[in-house]
């Protein structure tokens, strides 16, 4: 079958809209008519090769759509189901997931982050050639191949364009305060960044309570979202920024620092940023190889903990549907995540406006019935 697709041929180039041809789904495998795709920074950093991947590629790990087809052995999901795709699949039977951390599942680690499927080879092509999809999802697509695990079903009343923000940016930053740091009701916290992950890890820290949700960006413009979502402080980043966020949180720190970014300068602020015995969680995903200066005297000294927070450490099994439900409920807020909707032809547009820092989240949408 012939689809559209956008294509990474080659690092710090545009991504080119190409028609692929996809394979049948193999045995285990599904076909998703994707429906919208999250503009992720995770995708920026293939295209400018700040992450190695083999290309050419299609991008695209943030989405959502529905269920068209399935393979033979096919048992979580059947045609017509709404699925949100998950870039980290868990098998329920390795080490991690036995242990009830789903999210660090390693069967499907090596095969899905090289790009194929895990017998070996992608469902794409180009010219005759294979094409990669990352995360084994390519879901800037419309239609992708993906194991049947990435496919986690979902209730069919949520639009699903804002079911696919669920699969990766929310579910990082909620997830982040509520099932990695599970942050307690009246604790004080600060955000740094206020980008998809940092914006949703501000509505964690409001639905689990905490009472000083102090967010920090380089951009004043990200305070009245920031400030809708929960925040009860905002400040713009500049000089003196520890001075201020101490003044702000007793003059100790705060409970918790979150860094959703993936600096390593950012980094040692949160950890510097929480009070002795506090917390530090590095939230954003850092470029591979990079490295943070972490102080070992100052961490047994301080009692300071600091803690990784992979997808937010969610089981996507039991998180997705659930923070859909609180989406329904009011709880969770996401229409105004949405910055801006662009057709799969302007996805250089949403990442050059991903770049400039102004947006919260953009989406690629694809029509309900692509000829
Ligand atoms: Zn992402
Ligand atoms: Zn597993």
């Amino acid at each position: 079958m012939q689809v559209r697709a956008a294509l990474l041929l080659k690092t710090q180039q545009p991504f080119h809209i190409e028609q692929l041809e996809l394979e049948e789904p193999h045995q285990h495998e599904v076909r998703v008519r994707i429906r919208a795709s999250g503009v992720c920074h995770s995708d920026y950093h293939l295209q400018s090769g700040s992450t190695k991947h083999p290309l050419p590629l299609v991008p695209g790990h943030e989405g959502a759509g529905v269920v068209e087809a399935v393979g033979p052995g096919v048992s979580r999901v059947k045609p017509g189901d709404h699925v949100v795709l998950s870039w980290a699949p868990a098998c329920r039977q390795c080490f991690y997931c036995r242990k009830g951390s789903p999210n660090l599942c390693d069967t499907f680690v090596k095969p899905l982050w090289a790009g194929v499927m895990p017998e070996g080879t992608p469902r794409f092509a180009y010219q005759g050639r294979p094409v990669f999809q990352y995360c084994g999802l390519g879901s800037f697509a419309e239609r992708t191949v993906v194991r049947e695990e990435s496919c986690i079903p979902i209730a069919r009343d949520v639009p699903l364009d804002i079911a696919a923000l669920v699969g990766c940016a929310v579910s990082t930053g909620v997830g982040a305060a509520l099932r990695t740091a599970r942050v307690e009701a009246g604790a004080s916290a600060v955000v740094l960044g206020c980008g998809g992950v940092g914006l949703n890890i501000v509505q964690g820290l409001r639905m689990a309570g905490a009472t000083t949700i102090l967010a920090v960006d380089k951009l004043g413009s990200k305070e009245d979202l920031a400030r809708k979502l929960g925040a009860t402080d905002f400040l713009q980043a500049g000089d003196h920024l520890l001075e201020a966020i101490r003044e702000r949180t007793g003059g100790r720190g705060a409970d918790y620092a979150f860094e959703a970014v993936g600096t390593p300068a950012l980094q040692r602020l949160a950890f510097d940023a929480c009070r002795p015995g506090g917390t530090a969680v590095l939230a954003g995903l850092a470029p591979m190889g990079s490295a943070s200066d972490l102080p070992g005297s100052r961490i047994t000294r301080e009692e300071k903990t600091v803690m990784g927070s992979y997808y937010g450490s969610v089981d996507a099994e039991r998180d997705f549907p659930w923070l859909l439900d609180r989406y329904r409920e009011g709880v969770l807020e996401l229409d105004s995540l949405i910055s801006g909707r662009f057709a799969l032809g302007q996805i250089n547009e949403a990442y050059a406006a991903m770049l400039t820092g102004t947006v919260a989240r953009s989406l690629v949408v694809f029509a309900a019935d692509p000829s």
